[in-house]
């Protein structure tokens, strides 16, 4: 490990000030992704900016609108247990419990969810090619092992998928990132907050250099009646998703009003279908449609060999997820799903 200098910062302001004085610095707040990386020696700051110690960024409000305001700092764990969280957006807060480990949703803040990197084996070797490490290097998946790799919105440049369960759950439930840098506060919409690859793989998102999480808004709708999260993996514990899908249904009667349906472990962000969600609007919650709107998300998907089985994978999980979300009770553990 190199030598780094390591400052606490007790404000937003001076956060933000600390991390632009000084190159290659970066903001520690659970750390539970950062000293990974560091320790695989896929990063290397010079500088840390610690920002435990800054107040309010650890607590969860109420907004006004009927919104909840959850703290960049506040913790994996108690989000997903808050009991807000819990009554209004349970696809969240089981979202969250199907990520991880206890012991790391203990550590995690919310902020360092949505900035967390690939699993993408190559990415963690750097002794090897990797576009989005060493950019301009190559992509040694593409050709290579991809069983976990994406199947939508993939470049020549990087495969790679974004490994987060919360933040599929916040991308259905259109959440907003509240950041702070130099040149003042911004709010960005949870859509346009993570990036594909293109031809910029090394960026894995659109913050600009500099900016701070400190907060992510849920709007009002909660989808607390009809709502599931289904995670495919290897194993049932601390694995990250081959594919998962939040889906989230306003119903009246059995026809749908509202539909979001968001995919993790298949791109290199969140994956919705806007096109999807509005073929659902007004038909009836059944296998058909649901089937009808997994072809549409699915319609351009694409293997790279290894990872072919995930296009069939998605589709079910699709189907099998928006009838669990008929029946949320189904999700409770051991229940089987209604289909
Ligand atoms: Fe690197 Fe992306 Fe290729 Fe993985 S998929 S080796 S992260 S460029």
């Amino acid at each position: 490990m190199n030598n780094f200098e390591y400052k606490q910062a007790e404000d937003v302001a001076t956060a933000v000030n600390l991390i632009n004085k000084q190159d290659n610095t970066k903001f520690l707040a659970g750390g539970t992704n950062l000293l990974d990386l560091w320790k695989y020696n896929i990063t290397n700051p010079s500088g840390l900016v610690d920002i435990n110690r800054i107040h309010g960024l650890a607590e969860i409000e109420e907004l006004p609108n009927g919104g909840v305001r959850l703290g960049a700092n506040f913790k994996n764990a108690d989000t997903a247990y808050h009991p807000i969280i819990e009554n209004k957006y349970p696809l969240l807060s089981k979202a969250i419990l199907a990520g991880a480990s206890a012991q790391i949703r203990n550590m995690a803040s919310n902020g360092g969810n949505l900035l967390q990197r690939t699993r993408c084996y190559y990415f963690y070797d750097p002794d090897v090619p990797c576009n989005k490490r060493n950019p301009g290097s190559g992509c040694p998946a593409k050709e290579g092992y991809n069983r976990i790799h994406a199947i939508l919105g993939t470049s020549d440049h990087c495969i790679a998928v974004f490994p987060s369960d919360m933040c599929v759950a916040l991308a259905a439930l259109d959440a907003l990132v509240n950041v702070e840098g130099p040149e003042g506060k911004r709010t960005i919409a949870f859509a346009n907050f993570h990036r594909l690859p293109a031809d910029r793989p090394d960026l894995d998102n659109n913050l600009e250099p500099g900016e701070l999480i400190t907060s992510i808004d849920l709007p009002d709708k909660g989808f607390a009646q009809n709502y599931s999260y289904l995670k495919l993996r290897d194993r049932h514990s601390y694995a990250f998703a081959l594919v998962s899908v939040a889906t989230a249904l306003e119903l009246d009667g059995d026809r749908i009003k509202d539909a979001r349906i968001a995919l993790g472990g298949v791109a290199h962000k969140p994956w919705r279908s806007t096109e999807a969600e509005n073929f659902l609007m007004g038909k009836s919650a059944n296998e058909f449609n649901f089937a009808a709107a997994a072809d549409i998300i699915l319609r351009d998907a694409k293997g790279y060999g290894h990872n072919d089985f995930k296009i069939a994978l998605a589709k079910k999980a699709i189907i099998r997820n928006g009838l669990m979300a008929l029946n949320p009770q189904s999700q409770l553990p051991g229940a089987k799903p209604s289909a």
